[in-house]
């Protein structure tokens, strides 16, 4: 049996129905979160759940629940699935309503959560992915976790389609960021990342990742880097919930430093790891 967290109700997925006239369905009007779960344990669940406050904010929907609330929620979900790995994927559109543009009056917005076994990738933390580059023509708020994923769903596809793993977004020849994460380059110990702002999604495991930079030793700059920079440096990497310190060892061709995950990367992965266990005990 699998469950779903429908609104505040945990119900078996073959309950959940969405309406065709869902806001999320037609417009993509709504809001998103991926959390990663280690070994039954809920990581950075506050983070991400205040983002997903922000994002809402942002796109003036109201969310109907307490973040107390739907920390238990949420917990409950993983519990009753029994999901060890995996992840839990959070939405909430602004409801349901005859098509029109402009705000409905009266709709209630619609919540549904899954859960997702999903095993930690570990021959790319080992061996490094190779990543292509790609205009980057999404809308100006990349800071919303919108629903509207066309911009990456492209991206993705061009990547897929030339053998890569991510695409690197830029606009102009700068830097932004992945299609789905975060990139960041190292030189001569320093690591450059975009500054946030409304270019990027202020990723939780980019916030992580800095921590555990500053915790090494590793300086950090926030400033945005050209496409040609990136290649200049000796070591690259994307960061997300999934993906979490994944090495980039190709962009296009072009080997990044030695053609093998670097050693800062290795001791950003190390201490990545240590913060996993000692938030979820594993
Ligand atoms: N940027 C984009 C565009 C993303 O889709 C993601 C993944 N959700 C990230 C960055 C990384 O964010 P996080 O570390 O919070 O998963």
């Amino acid at each position: 049996m699998r469950y779903s967290l429908w609104n505040d109700r945990i119900v078996l997925d073959e309950e959940v129905i969405i309406d065709r006239q869902d806001r999320g369905y037609q417009f993509g009007d709504g809001i998103y979160e991926v959390i990663k779960v280690y070994d039954g344990e809920v990581f950075t669940l506050s983070e991400h759940l205040d983002r997903f406050y922000r994002s809402a904010e942002k796109i003036k929907l109201v969310i109907p629940y307490s973040k107390d609330k739907l920390i238990r929620l949420l917990r409950d979900l993983v519990q009753k699935n029994n999901l060890a790995t995996g992840h839990i994927y959070l939405q909430i559109t602004r409801g349901i309503s005859p098509r029109q543009h402009h705000f409905p009056e009266n709709s209630k917005p619609v919540l549904v959560a899954n859960v997702q076994v999903n095993p930690r990738p570990l021959a790319n933390f080992e061996n490094g992915v190779k990543a292509t580059m790609v205009e980057d023509i999404r809308w100006l708020r990349c800071d919303i976790k919108t629903l509207n994923l066309l911009g990456p769903v492209l991206a993705k596809q061009e990547a897929y389609e030339n053998g890569c793993y991510e695409a690197i977004l830029h606009r102009d020849g700068v830097v932004t960021e992945g299609a789905s994460s975060n990139v960041h380059g190292i030189l001569d110990g320093v690591l450059y990342t975009h500054p946030v702002n409304n270019l990027i999604l202020n990723g939780i495991t980019r916030n992580v990742m800095l921590a555990c930079a500053n915790e090494i030793g590793l300086t950090v700059k926030e400033h945005a880097f050209t496409l040609e920079q990136l290649k200049d440096m000796t070591e690259v990497i994307v960061t997300s919930t999934t993906s979490e310190i994944t090495p980039v060892i190709e962009i296009d061709g072009h080997i990044v430093g030695t053609g093998k995950p670097g050693e800062w990367t290795r001791k950003l992965q190390k201490q990545f790891n240590a913060t996993i266990a000692a938030v979820v005990r594993v």
